[in-house]
């Protein structure tokens, strides 16, 4: 089963990822602010499925601040979510803006329904990811759920067995997802004696350079999702972006300079070396262990944290969507709003998070300099 080209390997090197993201952050910067953008629906009150003792963070930092209906662009407000006006051009490709994707079976992780009554919208910009405070045995717990039941044991230890790049590839990608968490954390740190929020070196260098495969798994993530983006793009040239008037060729200008820099580097990830002998079971293991954290997110008793991790669960998990469950024909790309805002926010995760470890390497240098 081992693949004698190794699919993990960017054919990009990371300087050229570095000087892409350089390139395209701004773009997703201004697109993250959009209304159609900003704007998500999660549902942060599902019952967690795998233990009933939960523990429920008090901290101030941890709650979300919920969109009223009278603050939401009128696209969004309830009474309008059915009657959204669809073009032309995206009735062609079968699109609803907020058509409900039934199809559980290409489905990579447990998604919230966007047209049901259940959950709330959030403002992303007005709820950022950042240190909350959260951690100790709640939070040790979730991350140990998330490794020894759900991932495979990568390093062989269990069996004598030789791992495939699938099995790598999905304890890589939540590695990556873990590894972003944590630089968003160290680069948005709430010193507490003076109540300044900043940078923290080394908060980095204790808990992402400390590996540097955890370096190497955010990139991986961000190539991930660049690639499952361009595969896209015949789909999203024909989206309709609109939750504002006149919002529509704005965000739709910026999703474009996304799609160039995922498209200008096409063989950052080869995902055809992946399932290529068609083992169905492979897929199937694999897709439920991804649904499973996904349901894992919903015990994460921070609520802040939850949000971010469903969201970003969702991000990745629409990735794995695009390029694992569709082939080439955009005729049959299904995907709702809650996956296409999940996305390009998870790539901006990703793209800030690359940002920051330059940052954070340039404080280094500083540091070293200062000796
Ligand atoms: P943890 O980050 O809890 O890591 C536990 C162990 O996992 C480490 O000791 C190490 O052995 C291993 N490990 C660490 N990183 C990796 C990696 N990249 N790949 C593989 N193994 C690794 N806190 C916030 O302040 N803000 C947030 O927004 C936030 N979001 C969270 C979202 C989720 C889904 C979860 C589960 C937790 C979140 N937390 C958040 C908590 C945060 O992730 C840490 O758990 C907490 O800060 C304690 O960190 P720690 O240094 O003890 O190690």
């Amino acid at each position: 089963m081992e693949h004698k080209h190794d699919p993990l390997q960017p054919c990009c090197s990371f300087s050229q990822l570095d000087a892409a993201n350089e390139r395209v952050l701004p773009s997703l910067q201004n697109l993250v602010e959009s209304f159609f953008f900003r704007f998500y629906r999660v549902n942060l009150w599902r019952d967690c499925e795998f233990w009933k003792d939960g523990m429920f963070c008090t901290n101030r930092q941890c709650a979300v601040e919920e969109t009223v209906e009278a603050d939401l662009p009128d696209a969004l407000k309830s009474g309008n979510l059915g009657g959204v006006d669809l073009s032309m051009s995206s009735k062609d490709v079968g699109l609803g803006f907020f058509s409900d994707c039934n199809i559980p079976e290409k489905d990579w992780c447990i998604l919230d329904n966007e047209s049901s009554g259940d959950g709330i919208y959030v403002d992303l910009i007005k709820n950022p990811e950042r240190f909350t405070g959260y951690s100790g045995e709640s939070a040790a717990r979730v991350w140990r759920a998330i490794y020894s039941e759900n991932c495979f044991d990568i390093t062989g230890s269990k069996s004598q067995e030789p791992v495939c790049a699938e099995k790598r590839v999905f304890y890589r990608i939540i590695s990556g997802l873990h590894a972003s968490i944590s630089l968003h954390i160290c680069n948005n740190w709430l010193d507490r004696a003076t109540g300044e929020w900043g940078p923290n070196l080394a908060c980095f260098q204790q808990r992402i350079a400390v590996n540097p495969q955890y370096i190497q798994n955010i990139y991986l993530d961000y190539v991930v999702l660049a690639r499952a983006i361009g595969k896209i793009s015949p789909y999203l040239e024909k989206y309709r972006f609109c939750a504002e008037d006149g919002e529509h060729e704005e965000v739709g200008r910026l999703v474009k300079d996304v799609v160039a820099m995922a498209s200008d580097c096409p063989s950052t990830f080869d995902e055809k070396g992946l399932f290529a002998d068609g083992d169905k079971q492979l897929i199937r293991d694999i897709k439920d262990r991804f649904r499973n954290v996904s349901r894992i997110m919903d015990c994460v008793s921070c609520e802040k944290c939850r949000m971010w991790g469903k969201l970003q669960m969702t991000g990745l998990g629409t990735a794995l969507k695009i390029l694992f469950s569709y082939g080439d024909n955009p005729t049959e790309y299904r995907f709702t709003r809650t996956e296409i805002v999940a996305l390009f926010n998870t790539l901006h995760r990703y793209s800030s998070s690359i940002e920051s470890i330059k940052r954070f390497r340039r404080m280094e240098r500083e540091e070293l300099e200062k000796l």
